[in-house]
């Protein structure tokens, strides 16, 4: 157990966010409101330094994916066949459904242009006509924000034919999830948008080869283009001032679980475990057992002075084990059965798989979610938690997409970290920390 302790934090105080700066505030998703605060004039910047010198300082700023992967962006766009006289299109990927992953949302319904622009920008730079807004389902307010922006952004010319004299034509369009966790897998959410069964397909070829429509495609998260506003309005070396060495500029962390004031923070890439829980989010409301570091598919670490002195930038939460993924950070209370906690995951991907692969289809959505229940109900029997071991090995690394791998985090974290509550569970039939567990639910 790490102690508790004061504020430790090194940011300096003054630091101020970019792309939360306007989240909050009234009326923040209303054109006006954004042009009042300097909005659209990354757009006009854009338009005087020309496409090329764009992909130039989206690579000279270090910006790496938001999505989770954090593959650099700048290199992304430059991947485009940019003249081959084809359609191209731009997706922007807002089908946030990371368990602990909830930033995009409030992106899109606080601040809807800021996206808009970012995407005008990437449009013009990829020469793309036309850019996607794939949301979730789920998202009401945000998708009907969202197209309420797209039509202000129309009537102010700022989307449509030659935007602003430019002789650039770009419209963007929202399409609506629905409810599927697999379409934010960016080559099932492009079978998605062609109306197929959003089942992913095999990369490489890579979007930008052969992408919606089997044209060339450019995907980014709802972050990315966000940060790709504020990168050409104040300039590369301005975003790579902040962050480390490689992982360059703000993110949006976000935490949940006992906390006193779980949310969104923006803060540079490198702030630690521990100046995020303590300082930011004012520390845990009870004993914390181990934390999740970048939503439910990164592997769970332990709560220990070590990890909260890790700072959280892409390669320190690798070099310990894990991924920062999409920066959800989720804290796991010591009185919750971990393999209760664990068995919700198995679950939420075994709803979540297409059934495509037969490792998913019936290695999670069947035997995994299976064994689970079997041990949580207390019927588990010594050698289960090595079936469970065996399975994983048949399920990692042998499936399209990453939503198997993305279930084992988890598993094997959990096993790893906790087994001794596995093993409490098979040999007394009841859990070591019964609060929050469904073992007698039955
Ligand atoms: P990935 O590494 O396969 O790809 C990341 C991006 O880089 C993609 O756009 C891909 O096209 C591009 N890319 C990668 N290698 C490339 C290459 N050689 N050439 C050209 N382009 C290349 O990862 P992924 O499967 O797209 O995403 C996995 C991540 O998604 C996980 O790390 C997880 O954190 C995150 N995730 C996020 C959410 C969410 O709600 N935001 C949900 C589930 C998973």
């Amino acid at each position: 157990q790490a102690p508790p302790r004061p504020i430790t934090s090194g940011i300096d105080p003054r630091f101020k966010p970019t792309l939360y700066a306007r989240v909050g505030k009234k009326e923040s998703y209303t054109i006006d409101s954004y042009k009042e605060d300097g909005g659209y004039t990354s757009l006009k910047r854009a338009f005087q330094i020309g496409p090329d010198a764009i992909i130039d300082e989206m690579k000279k700023s270090g910006l790496r994916g938001r999505g989770g992967a954090g593959f650099p962006t700048g290199m992304k766009w430059s991947f485009m066949p940019l003249k081959d006289g084809r359609q191209h299109y731009i997706i922007c990927n807002a089908d946030e459904s990371e368990p602990g992953s909830f930033k995009d949302r409030y992106l899109l319904t606080e601040d809807p242009h800021q996206l808009i622009e970012g995407m005008i920008i990437a449009g013009y730079a990829m020469r793309a006509s036309v850019g996607y807004i794939y949301i979730r389902g789920e998202y009401v307010l945000a998708a009907e924000r969202t197209w309420a922006a797209i039509k202000e952004a129309r009537k102010a010319g700022l989307l449509g034919k030659n935007i602003q004299g430019s002789g650039f034509d770009f419209d963007l369009q929202v399409h609506r999830g629905a409810g599927a966790y697999i379409c934010g897998e960016e080559t099932a959410l492009m079978n998605s948008l062609e109306g197929l069964r959003a089942n992913p397909r095999l990369k490489p070829p890579f979007p930008a080869a052969a992408g919606l429509y089997g044209l060339p495609t450019t995907i980014n998260n709802v972050e990315s283009f966000c940060a790709a506003t504020h990168i050409i309005k104040y300039g590369p070396e301005w975003f790579a001032s902040m962050g480390t060495e490689k992982s360059k500029g703000t993110k949006l962390y976000q935490v949940s679980g006992p906390v006193k004031r779980p949310g969104v923070f923006e803060l540079p890439m490198g702030t630690t475990f521990r100046e995020l829980i303590y300082d930011w989010c004012g520390g845990p409301t009870e004993d914390i057992k181990a934390i999740i570091p970048g939503g439910s598919s990164t592997p769970m670490m332990p709560w220990t002075d070590e990890i909260l002195d890790t700072p959280m930038d892409y390669e320190s939460v690798a070099a310990k084990g894990s991924m920062l993924g999409t920066g959800g950070v989720i804290l796991l209370p010591k009185s919750m059965c971990i393999v209760n906690a664990t068995w919700n995951l198995v679950r939420f991907y075994a709803h979540e798989s297409c059934g495509k692969c037969t490792p998913c289809r019936e290695g999670i959505s069947g035997w995994m979610v299976k064994m689970y229940e079997k041990l949580v109900r207390g019927r588990g029997k010594p050698g289960d938690v090595e079936l469970i071991l065996d399975m994983s090995d048949n399920i990692s690394g042998k499936s399209f997409c990453a939503l198997a791998d993305a279930c084992m985090g988890p598993v094997l974290s959990s096993i790893k970290l906790f087994r001794n509550e596995y093993d409490h569970l098979v040999v007394n039939g009841k859990p070591m920390y019964p609060a929050q567990s469904r073992w007698k639910e039955e």
